[in-house]
């Protein structure tokens, strides 16, 4: 099989257009061709007059070696590498023990199936519930029910991207195609397929409800358990600071369950598991990670200004961006987890905190594009001295969100136009704001320090140079958003075990290794494999 990469086409090309391309870029007649199929699709939409799509195709022709040798100089045209995944291990019939994958969260479902697929039958515990009930909890919150504090959109099963947009696409380096794994996985638990060739795939929020709850009976069929409402509160260790050695977990149920290798997956939103790992030792240093606010446009104009005509065509879909701006003061703003068509929804996990995030259902079809608009902050800048400092400046950015909010979940929310000159706002503009329970009009730099709010004035009329109409006055900007990414690095040595751990794995976005659920995913891969290793070399 060879593979063809940056095959340009009009957006509006024919069917036949890409057999005719590949005759073409081959210059083969069509009895030589045998077959092809779509490896990826992109655009390149910076001529919005002349959009074009751009394929990576596999092919299957006669005489494949002679063919290839003519294309010994051109980079475009190469034999399709072997992507598939294959398994580093297999259990023994009998197990010595069995292992523990803290979190349910992309990280741990992959960590979880990987491990099961592999006969090493894990043991999951995660703290919220099963992903329908916590379904009913987290949109409940949002129509001004209590908050759940162990289950919401960040704790419970599925983890923190189960009501999100669902993108999965990451700049992560993956040179062992896991990612490729991934997408397999969640295509065969009910993902569109063309998740798998799409240059920036998407699930959407209802989709990956059904498909999660898919994986976790796969993991129970293959002889896995997964335990709901199970909080782990400490780790039993032996050993010292030097380096500890894990014996079992101490459960909020009040069991203790023993065990040798535990893969810790718990989000960036375990704040208590955090200061229970630091308090025994565990090595975590602090991080950077970014804060600042939800901003809010019509999606018909984000769409009219990178597709201009070609607005609403089908393949391009509800249009994103992608923008940064490096400022005078040296900060850097932004946009992250851009969600077109999509809501702003509250995320909070601890009550009296106010915390906003994004989301969308798989047809993009809702009235607002939103996205993050955040400054990069750093703990020798921002939060020096403890490496727990960042959780401590989350809380309180969260708390006075709540308290400016009104106590009562609304978030605090201003006019981008008010923002940009310094006023408070008093009535809502054009765009309506999408979030849930609902915003309190004001100013929102008394939200976040003063190089956030200076930053992100500067940024934005830089932002509406390249998106025209990015800075109107009736866009809306809403608070505060905190949970970029952990405020934390568990550290890990090359076997992916704790650097004064033996036998603990931390992994996923909580850890500090990964960002965004394709990534976590990966990662979940990974050190599901260097424990199914360990495993085989100490105790087989
Ligand atoms: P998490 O998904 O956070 O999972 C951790 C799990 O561990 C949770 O289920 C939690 O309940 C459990 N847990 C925590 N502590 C304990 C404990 N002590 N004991 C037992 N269990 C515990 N990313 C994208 O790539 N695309 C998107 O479109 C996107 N949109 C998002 C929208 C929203 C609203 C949110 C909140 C996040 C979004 N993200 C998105 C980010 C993405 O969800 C995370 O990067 C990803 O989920 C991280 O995966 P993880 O498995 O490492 O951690």
């Amino acid at each position: 099989m060879l593979r063809l990469t940056d095959i340009k086409l009009p957006l509006d090309h024919d069917e036949q257009a890409l057999q005719a391309a590949i005759l073409s870029k081959l210059n083969i007649p069509k009895t030589q061709l045998i077959d092809f199929t779509m490896f990826k699709r992109g655009y390149d939409a910076r001529n919005k007059k002349d959009i074009k799509l751009i394929y990576t195709l596999d092919v299957e022709v006669k005489e494949q070696a002679e063919l290839l040798a003519t294309f010994e100089n051109d980079t475009s045209v190469r034999v399709t590498p072997d992507m598939q995944y294959k398994f580093v291990a297999q259990a023994p019939k009998e197990l010595n023990h069995r292992p523990v994958v803290v979190g349910l969260g992309p990280c741990g479902l992959f960590a979880a199936l990987i491990l099961a697929q592999m006969g090493y039958r894990p043991i999951v515990l995660e703290r919220g519930k099963a992903v329908r009930e916590r379904t009913k909890d987290t949109f409940g919150f949002w129509r001004k029910q209590p908050l759940n504090p162990e289950s919401n959109v960040q704790f419970g099963e599925g983890g923190a991207g189960t009501f999100s947009d669902g993108k999965l696409y990451s700049q992560v380096k993956d040179r062992k195609h896991y990612g490729r794994k991934v997408l397999h996985e969640f295509v065969l638990a009910g993902a569109p397929d063309e998740i798998m060739y799409v240059s920036k795939p998407h699930i959407g929020t209802f989709k990956l409800v059904n498909m999660v709850e898919k994986m976790r009976k796969q993991i129970i069929q293959l002889g896995g358990e997964i335990r709901f409402s199970t909080r782990v509160e400490k780790l039993d260790l032996s050993g010292d600071t030097a380096k500890f050695k894990v014996k079992g977990l101490h459960l909020s149920n009040g069991e203790y369950l023993a065990c040798k290798q535990v893969i810790l997956a718990v989000g960036h939103s375990a704040r208590d598991t955090f200061e229970s790992l630091y308090e025994q030792g565990v090595y975590v240093e602090a991080k950077p990670f970014s804060v600042g606010f939800r901003i809010e446009h019509e999606q018909s104009m984000i769409d009219r200004c990178r597709f201009g005509d070609n607005a609403g065509n089908p393949i391009l879909g509800a249009a994103d961006y992608k923008l940064v701006h490096h400022c005078k003061n040296g900060r850097t703003v932004y946009s992250f987890c851009m969600c077109p068509g999509g809501t702003v929804v509250a995320a909070a996990s601890e009550p009296g905190r106010v915390v906003t995030n994004g989301m969308s259902q798989y047809s993009r079809h809702e009235r607002n594009a939103n996205s993050a608009i955040v400054v990069g902050i750093t703990p020798e800048q921002d939060y020096p001295g403890h490496p727990l400092a960042g959780i401590k400046l989350q809380r309180e950015l969260e708390a006075l969100a709540f308290t400016i909010g009104g106590e009562n979940y609304h978030a605090p929310a201003q006019l981008i136009g008010d923002f940009l000159s310094g006023k408070s706002s008093i009535e809502m503009g054009e765009v309506k704001p999408s979030y849930t329970p609902g915003v309190t009009l004001t100013d929102l730099s008394k939200v976040v320090p003063d190089y956030v709010t200076h930053a992100i004035r500067e940024a934005i009329p830089a932002f509406d140079r390249q998106i025209k109409g990015f800075a109107k006055a009736d866009g809306l900007l809403t608070g505060v958003e905190t949970r970029t990414s952990s405020p934390i690095c568990i550290k890990r040595d090359d076997d992916y075990q704790s650097v004064n751990v033996e036998g603990l794995y931390p992994a996923g976005e909580g850890a500090g290794y990964a960002g965004g659920i394709w990534s976590a995913g990966i990662d979940g891969i990974r050190v599901a494999e260097a424990l199914a290793l360990a495993y085989d070399a100490e105790f087989r």
